[in-house]
């Protein structure tokens, strides 16, 4: 029997090495990688300049405590304000922790403005995180069912509707900040109208409110930008990051910019591990190689070859509903439940994941070429077509949100 807790129904497989978009698993059988352990993996697995950057500060320095100086922490955060736009950064050591932190920074922040009992708008099918104020922000049942009571003081409003958002601000005074995904990952790969961002901003502009993006997942040049919101003009005012930042390392960001800057004092909030050397020197490797070596751009490019490639291979099968993405975070839109997509897949080779029961989801690694990215939809499509093909043990899942 394991020792380790059953927290997750694992597949029976476990890997050994990775090199690029490939990894191996301990019987020696190779696999493209279509995932990239959720988002984690952007330039590649096992890239040599990061194995080298995170080799030689394991070597001088890997942790010493936010008591004192950190340069590696202070020029990460001058290189992710250079990118961004944003001004402040607080470093932790994941996805939830960092949404904690913007929680909690819209809480002081709300106090400081006299709000007694503020409150965040989140959105239906959000994922932010496991913890219990996080997983009281996320909007499924499945993820809070069993840890009532809940967090008190979010509201809810469905996702990339700005009228709902309005008439929150003209009923709710206690509102102080609006906390978003713009491409919601786990919900389903659900991209938000063109306008949305903007709108989101000037409601937030009326009322005093925080603009908090939750870029977990599309951050990092998945969405083929740094992150996703620069793909209009629009500046949130707190930006939350992990996945893809440190490559692996554990890390994870909550970046303030405008009035969300100087809310948290000495004392507010801390944390042991987050930002210590051997992060930061593996987030500032990690941003310097898709810069150097054009991977936003390549994201933009490989994303496009797959949805048409997909597009092409899948036109006219029925039970198709629709493929979409922004760079390479992609999602494939089945019509009934299709979890075991991923068993024939990993069978096949190939690593995918299913999301919102009935998307199959991709989040290659940043650096896939265009051969590898023909590879996938190869291996892929026809587990798709062979699947919508069979009679279906489950039943068609209903259309919309
Ligand atoms: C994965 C994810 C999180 C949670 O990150 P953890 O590192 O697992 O805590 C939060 N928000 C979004 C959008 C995510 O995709």
């Amino acid at each position: 029997m394991s020792h380790v807790m059953n927290t997750y129904k694992r597949l029976p497989v476990a890997f050994e090495r990775g090199a690029g978009c490939w990894v191996w698993d301990t019987s020696g059988k190779r696999y493209l990688d279509g995932l990239a352990g959720i988002a984690v993996c952007g330039v590649g697995h096992s890239h040599p300049k990061l194995v080298r950057a995170i080799s030689e500060q394991a070597g001088k320095l890997i942790h010493c405590s936010n008591l004192y100086q950190i340069d590696l922490q202070e020029k990460l955060a001058d290189r992710m304000a250079q990118i961004s736009g944003l001004q402040e950064i607080f470093f932790c050591n994941s996805g939830c922790e960092a949404n904690e932190a913007a929680i909690k920074l819209a809480r002081l922040y709300g106090h400081g403005l006299g709000v007694e009992v503020p409150a965040i708008i989140v959105m239906e099918k959000a994922f932010h995180g496991r913890t219990i104020a996080t997983l009281s922000a996320t909007g499924s049942r499945k993820v809070q069912a069993g840890f009532e009571p809940l967090v008190p003081g979010f509201v809810r409003v469905p996702f990339d509707d700005l009228q709902a958002v309005k008439r929150v601000g003209e009923n709710n005074r206690s509102v102080v900040a609006v906390l978003v995904e713009l491409i919601q990952g786990e919900g389903g790969i659900n991209i938000c109208s063109a306008n949305y961002l903007q709108g989101l901003r000037d409601i937030c502009n009326a009322h005093g409110w925080l603009l908090m993006l939750d870029e977990v997942q599309s951050g990092t040049g998945r969405t083929g930008k740094w992150f996703a919101f620069q793909q209009s003009g629009v500046t949130p005012d707190v930006m939350t990051l992990a996945k893809g930042l440190a490559s692996g390392v554990p890390i994870g960001a909550c970046l303030a910019a405008g009035k969300a800057v100087g809310v948290f004092k000495p004392g507010n909030h801390g944390s042991t591990f987050g930002g210590n050397p051997l992060a930061c020197a593996a987030a500032l490797a990690t941003l310097s190689i898709i810069e150097e070596e054009g991977l936003m751009a390549n994201a933009i490019a490989i994303g496009n070859l797959i949805r048409e490639d997909l597009r092409a291979q899948l036109a006219g099968v029925s039970g198709v509903r629709q493929i979409r993405g922004q760079g390479l975070m992609i999602g494939i839109e089945l019509d009934s439940t299709c979890d075991e997509l991923v068993k024939q897949a990993l069978a096949a080779g190939l690593l995918i994941n299913v999301t919102d029961g009935n998307v199959v989801r991709l989040l290659p690694p940043l650096t896939m070429s265009r051969d590898e990215a023909q590879t996938l939809v190869s291996l892929l499509a026809p587990l798709i077509r062979d699947f919508l093909a069979r009679p279906r043990s489950t039943e068609p899942v209903a259309t919309g949100a």
